[in-house]
């Protein structure tokens, strides 16, 4: 008799917290509803082109398909490099080899007409080419980390191709 009574108390708790459980939800959804209205805005993701439905003022806006930060422009660029006059040692070039990682150096004192790219020696291998650094100098600027490696590379007329992305999953595969 007993046990029927302290199985039918503990359904009436278990009822009860249910109950509450719901309630705290609803509440919580009818906050969530009101922000959205106000403060959400769309923001298609620059590397998977996802839209994202996001609070304005959150401080990181994180794709919810592909973990990309949405406030953070998106480089995944192959870039020919010009030729740079600095390098006067052949041996630059001969001790390069595709898929060596390469350097960006935002060296202040340059005039940002282009960009230098340096081996890990620190030689100067060639240059980001002027007419691309209006599109591909702010992307870097705002960028938390820029990685980039020899991509092609023919000794013979010394033209070298660097593939550039702050993308550090995609930088080799
Ligand atoms: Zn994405």
């Amino acid at each position: 008799m007993s046990y029927t009574l302290i199985l039918s108390f503990l359904i009436l708790i278990l009822f009860i917290l249910l109950i509450k459980k719901d309630d705290t939800v609803q509440t919580e959804t009818e906050i969530v509803k009101g922000i959205v209205n106000d403060n959400y805005n769309f923001y298609t993701c620059p590397r998977c082109e996802k839209n994202n439905y996001v609070r304005i003022n959150s401080l990181i806006k994180v794709c919810s398909s592909c973990g990309w930060n949405l406030d953070e422009p998106y480089i995944y660029d192959s870039v020919r490099l010009s030729k740079a006059e600095a390098v006067s040692d052949d041996r630059v070039l001969s001790d390069l080899k595709v898929n060596d990682q390469v350097y960006i150096w935002d060296d202040p004192r340059n005039d940002r007409t282009s960009l230098p790219i340096y081996n890990k020696e620190g030689q100067v291998i060639g240059l980001v080419p002027a007419e691309i650094m209006p599109d591909l100098f702010p992307k870097i600027s705002m960028s938390k980390r820029i990685l980039a490696k020899v991509k092609k590379l023919n000794k013979v007329s010394g033209e070298i191709e660097i593939l550039i992305t702050n993308d550090l999953q995609k930088m080799w595969s």
